[in-house]
């Protein structure tokens, strides 16, 4: 979907704030009298008013987007946690594999990205916001800030700290830069002790950020203990 590669974002300052301060949304409270919702808001009669568009399919478009949320991601990773032929699929050809669960790509490919003892991968879009939506929902406004952004290729593995993420010094640390046409998406670990874990109990700890390589899974100690 071409209209999701915006490179001129509201969210963006010039000075650099740390990552994790876009977790605070206190700034970032939508107000549709500011500048960039009143051009959206502007292109969209245009483009509507010209038969570019029309507006049901605008609505269709946003309604689909809505109903994405990382639940779909951690279906497929548990999925694949719990059958080694579709890890095989969704690791050779990830677009496809998401096909399997009706998952479209909207003309970009999906590229899985394993995580091992050996390689920890993480991923960031530097020019804007591309992320697999379709998989994951809307992006965190962190993921989107310039601060993460650039420092995500910069130093990745501070960056990785601040999420409570230590990778061991001989783990190489892997940052894929997605673009309109390429979508990255993290196959976590599967933590230790869940071998005999359903798929669905499995997808309850793999979280959005687990699929963006900044944390990875973990069992709660509630449950551990059980
Ligand atoms: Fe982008």
């Amino acid at each position: 979907m071409a209209q999701e590669h915006s490179h001129d974002h509201p969210h963006d300052h010039d000075h650099d704030h740390p990552v994790l301060k876009y977790s605070d949304d206190s700034e970032h409270d939508y107000d549709e009298t500011a500048r960039y919702p009143l051009m959206a808001e502007a292109m969209r009669q245009l483009l509507i008013e010209k038969g570019v568009v029309d507006a049901d399919r605008v609505r269709d478009l946003v309604e689909f987007m809505d109903s994405r949320s990382e639940a779909i991601g951690a279906q497929i990773i548990a999925k694949a946690w719990t059958d080694a032929d579709y890890k095989k699929r969704l690791l050779e050809d990830g677009t496809k594999a998401v096909e399997e669960f009706d998952i479209p790509m909207l003309g970009a490919e999906l590229i899985v990205v394993e995580n091992t003892p050996d390689v920890h991968n993480m991923i960031v879009c530097t020019l804007c916001s591309c992320y697999p939506r379709t998989i994951l929902g809307l992006p965190p406004d962190w993921y989107k800030s310039k601060s993460y952004r650039s420092r995500a290729v910069i130093e990745p593995r501070a960056v990785l700290k601040e999420f409570g993420t230590d990778v061991a010094a001989d783990t190489a640390v892997r940052v894929h830069d997605s673009n309109a046409d390429m979508r990255y998406l993290v196959m976590p670990m599967q933590p230790e002790g869940t071998e005999d874990w359903s798929a669905d109990q499995l997808a309850d700890l793999i979280t959005r950020d687990c699929m963006i390589g900044v944390t990875r899974p973990s069992v709660p100690e509630t449950v551990a203990a059980e």
